[in-house]
């Protein structure tokens, strides 16, 4: 695998220092099956996007562009200006690291391609007619970018735990009060095992896992804690009931020391009541990155009711979380309904 020197971000939320890093190469049938057919066309087509059309244009939001293809950091919005171009418009990289330039004599120009140096995703061209203090303009493809807006630490946090199948997880979370958004998708591997496919064979470091972004001032990371243990089985090793394999452990991905104190202390709690008649299984692993699962596996529970799997597995930790903590849940029409009592 090809190495590149990069910045990532830490899980201070800050960009780390250059670092080398394997290129993330893929294949055609890959990209396409990762990317919509827009974003494919642009990022790895080479395409343009139409003037004044592309949905991060007027973005004012504070907040990070990441590369759509790998979610390399490439553009930070404080860089971000109005050309009048009808592109999105920087004046500087995020990091001179993460974008490689090439030239481009297509269309009957001379122009200066800028590319995401970890995985070559086209990402629009360079100019020298920028604004100070670099003189540059840096003209993207809003399909070529990902956008994600900064955390303000006060109102917004994130947890990431795994239990077992991550639409079960993901439903029982859903029901609580303070909770903002739920995503599935896979932690404790590397981008490129990222998918369900390679993660359902059990072979690779990832595991199911979601992630909560909730309001600190609404619910408590220990809350969160004591929901996620009353809903999974923590003392069977790479298993949630019929669901067998690696990807089904049970795990706590900690962002800070914070978490990762209160995730220890939790632990301790629930073996010194001996909470549980057997061990305690459940991994702490730092969280080096989420990965979002595939746009079928998002809210899955709400939009399959019907599923066998849902209702025999699914549904019975969805009525826990509700009956076990009536105080913390989200108002009635925003919940789901009570399970079939028979199914
Ligand atoms: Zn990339």
């Amino acid at each position: 695998m090809p190495q590149v020197r990069i910045r990532q971000i830490g899980p201070d939320g800050k960009l780390g220092d250059p670092a080398d890093a394997p290129a993330l190469v893929l294949t055609d049938a890959e990209w396409r099956a990762r990317l919509t057919p827009e974003q494919y066309r642009i990022a790895r087509g080479k395409d343009t996007e139409r003037a004044f059309c592309g949905a991060l244009l007027n973005n004012q939001t504070p907040g990070l562009y990441v590369c759509v293809c790998c979610g390399l950091p490439l553009f930070e919005s404080t860089a971000k200006y109005h050309s009048g171009t009808g592109w999105p418009s920087f004046f500087r990289p995020a990091a001179e690291e993460n974008i490689r330039e090439q030239s481009d004599a297509s269309h009957g120009m001379l122009r200066t391609e800028i590319l995401c140096r970890r995985c070559g995703a086209h990402l629009g061209h360079v100019f020298d007619d920028g604004p100070p203090p670099t003189g540059r303009r840096y003209c993207l493809n809003s399909e070529s970018l990902r956008f994600v807006p900064a955390i303000d630490h006060a109102t917004r946090a994130e947890a990431v735990f795994a239990g077992g199948c991550f639409w079960c997880v993901e439903a029982v979370f859903r029901q609580l009060n303070g909770v903002l958004d739920v995503t599935s998708g896979y932690a404790g591997g590397t981008a490129e095992t990222a998918n369900y496919a390679a993660v359902s064979t059990g072979r690779t470091d990832h595991a199911e896992a979601v992630r909560i972004v909730y309001d600190p001032r609404k619910i408590s990371y220990e809350t969160l804690l004591k929901v996620h243990f009353a809903t999974h089985d923590p003392t069977t090793l790479n298993r949630q009931g019929n669901d067998v394999g690696r990807q089904y452990r049970s795990a706590i991905f900690y962002a800070d020391p914070q978490q990762k104190k209160l995730a220890e202390a939790m632990l301790v709690r629930l073996r010194d009541s001996n909470a549980f008649d057997r061990p305690i299984v459940t991994q702490l692993e730092p969280l080096a990155a989420f990965f979002p699962a595939e746009a079928k596996h998002q809210n899955y529970v709400a939009c399959h009711l019907r599923d066998p799997y849902v209702r025999a597995v699914a549904l019975p930790k969805v009525a826990k979380v509700q009956s076990k903590f009536k105080n913390q849940l989200k108002p009635p029409q925003e919940i789901l309904g009570q399970p079939p009592s028979r199914p």
